[in-house]
């Protein structure tokens, strides 16, 4: 367990033992004397020193009388039939004198006090379901409405608390009382004490149910809150609805702090406060459900869901005198279930479950506390009721679980967002690098196909447009409409050159004229390499005139240029032609051509213009 975890429990049990202490502060430090035939004699009893006295024991009841103090002072010759209180359906079942569950009757009890110059209080809560008490014959309060009769009563649960001063060291407890609507016997110890005794555990009791109150509604409204921030996780629903019931049921019970404020109908309160124990019990499934993930089995929330909704549907329709028969089988399917679930949370903490063992402590303690309050229901024993105790100590747990819950849950989003962001960056790098890679490439594939167009017009050894290029360019002339000339110029003896020096000498030679054409056409034109040793000059020279003189001055620089390294100078024949409107560009060739082949003829080292254009050069 870390450090954390352990302070956090060491907070739950000094939060347990605080408010265990609170919770059972015991009516008395000592016991009291036995109640014997209706007679309780407290004369040694020191309220001061050992606490108030639950008036627990044997009181005379007359059944079906409303006896009053003047009748016992007069002296009655009735018999009372004593009764245990607090009394349940098993024991008064033993006492009644006939079978009928309605009736109504005088409760008496004398107490001998230890002085009468004190003020005393009685607190009273349940005595059947109506009540009058008198003390020492004068009447101090009624709840309910006590009658002889099922018309003539009314039923309500309230506590009484009343002071009195006695006249002399002996005080005579009168109850009138009457059940003819919940027929369940029940009759609560009265507690009695000195004035200031009562008045403090009832303010007490009031403050205690007031906390419980308000820390249910709070813890209530804040998870309402929370599973609306986030539905996705219903645990905090399951749990708001769990608190708001048990805070709304608080109102209801302890110091009945409602019932003493409003009148309401009896069976208003009463279903109220059990529909919200079976719909509190169901939230409780769900809880548990959704807390602990994959933990329990979905017929686990259904089972809880179901009997809740099923219990409250028939509290809401049956007589209310039946209520304790259903409260008895419901008591059977949620212990059940709660046995089921304690196991199941108990195998969590074994496999290390996440929270199991914090939800175990608090579910444990509520677990006891329902034990408890169920064994009272039934007993009416005068331990106090416990289930706020254990009811506040679940609470804690489980919102410190829920709050865990949550905590965790955004740690993850904040490590996932993390982790989102680093891939992000991760992303954008590696699209960074593609786009780059993606750039180097098509850089790439452009140069190779600049290369690849380069080397379809380009020839490879002078570096001269080629015979495809040279062509296109024609074309392009006469598209344009442009007026040009075209010179084939052909290398005198060039074999000779070969077969004396060489053909890479040859080649040097070729690169070398290339380079002399290329410098002396400058910008009238272009030289391509026509194949072999043959170049066509394309002069975009309107008069032929001007295109032949052009042609000599070419013809005359190469013819001039002094190659050192054969010592000797190198001639080139030219046939030049004038491009002619409707003339087709292999005409103009082949007549280019033809006045080489004259030139060749003629001596060589000399320019030929084609006749048909021009008659007159020769
Ligand atoms: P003519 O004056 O009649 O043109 O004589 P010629 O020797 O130049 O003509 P011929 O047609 O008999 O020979 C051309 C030679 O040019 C043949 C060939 O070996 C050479 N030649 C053609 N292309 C190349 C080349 O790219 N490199 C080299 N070194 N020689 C080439
Ligand atoms: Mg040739
Ligand atoms: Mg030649």
């Amino acid at each position: 367990m870390s450090k954390k975890k352990a302070a956090i429990f060491v907070l739950i049990v000094i939060l347990i033992l605080s408010l265990v202490s609170t919770f059972l502060n015991k009516p008395a430090n000592s016991h009291p004397p036995e109640i014997k035939g209706g007679i309780l004699d407290l004369n040694h009893w020191s309220f001061e020193e050992n606490g108030m006295v639950n008036l627990e024991g044997e009181w005379q009841f007359y059944f079906n009388q409303f006896l009053t103090h003047e009748d016992f002072a007069r002296g009655s010759f009735i018999q009372p039939v004593m009764i245990e209180i607090p009394s349940t359906k098993k024991s008064m079942a033993e006492s009644k004198p006939f079978a009928q569950n309605e009736y109504y009757g005088t409760l008496r009890l004398i107490v001998k006090l230890p002085d009468h110059t004190s003020t005393y209080g009685l607190k009273t809560d349940i005595v059947l379901t109506s009540y009058q008490l008198y003390i020492d014959g004068n009447l101090f309060g009624e709840v309910g409405k006590v009658g002889k009769n099922r018309e003539s009563s009314r039923p309500f649960y309230n506590t009484l608390t009343s002071y009195f001063n006695p006249e002399n060291n002996e005080v005579e407890l009168i109850y009138h009382t009457s059940d003819f609507w919940v027929r369940d016997h029940a009759i609560a110890a009265p507690k009695i004490g000195l004035a200031q005794q009562i008045s403090r555990d009832q303010q007490v009791g009031l403050g205690r149910d007031l906390f419980l109150f308000g820390m249910l509604l709070i813890m209530g409204i804040y998870h309402v809150g929370l599973y609306f921030m986030r539905p996705k996780d219903r645990a905090p629903l399951y749990f708001a609805i769990f608190c708001l019931l048990f805070s709304l049921r608080m109102l209801f019970v302890g110091e009945r702090f409602l019932p003493s404020r409003f009148d309401l109908d009896f069976f208003l309160y009463g279903r109220i406060a059990y529909l919200c124990v079976f719909i509190g019990f169901s939230a409780l499934c769900g809880f548990l459900y959704h807390t602990m993930d994959g933990l329990f089995p979905k017929w686990f929330l259904q089972a809880g869901i179901v009997s809740g909704v099923i219990s409250g549907f028939i509290m809401v329709w049956i007589p209310y005198t039946m209520a304790d028969k259903l409260l008895m089988v419901y008591a059977a399917a949620g212990f059940g279930l709660m046995g089921y679930a304690f196991v199941r949370l108990a195998a969590g903490v074994l496999k290390k479950f996440p929270f199991a063992q914090t939800v175990l402590l608090g579910f444990a303690i509520l677990g006891i506390t329902f034990v408890n309050d169920f064994i009272y229901q039934i007993t009416l024993a005068n331990t106090p009721s416990i289930i706020p105790l254990g009811v506040t100590v679940f609470i804690f747990t489980q919102a410190y679980t829920l709050s865990a819950r949550f905590s965790s849950a955004f740690a993850e989003a904040e490590r996932l967002s993390a982790e989102n962001e680093s891939m992000m960056q991760e992303l954008k790098q590696m699209n960074s690098n593609l786009e780059a890679l993606v750039k180097e490439r098509t850089s790439d594939l452009q140069k190779a196909l600049e290369e690849m167009e380069d080397m379809s017009t380009t020839d490879y050894l002078t570096k001269l447009p080629n015979r495809r290029m040279a062509l296109a360019k024609i074309e392009r002339m006469i598209v344009e409409r442009k007026s040009f000339c075209v010179g084939l110029a052909d290398i005198d003896y060039f074999k000779e050159i070969n077969d004396r020096f060489g053909h890479l000498m040859g080649d040097e030679i070729l690169i070398r004229i290339a380079e002399l054409l290329s410098h002396a056409v400058g910008n009238s034109g272009c030289v391509s390499r026509w194949g072999g040793e043959e170049f066509l000059i394309l002069l975009e020279i309107g008069q032929l005139q001007a295109a032949f003189d052009k042609a000599e001055a070419v013809r005359t620089l190469v013819a001039d240029y002094w190659h050192a390294d054969i010592e000797r100078n190198i001639t080139i024949t030219i046939g030049l032609c004038q491009f002619q409107e409707d003339m087709s560009v292999n005409t103009l060739i082949a007549r280019a051509d033809q006045c080489l082949y004259q030139g060749k003829a003629t001596g060589r080292n000399k320019c030929v213009v084609d006749d048909f254009a021009l008659p007159q050069a020769r």
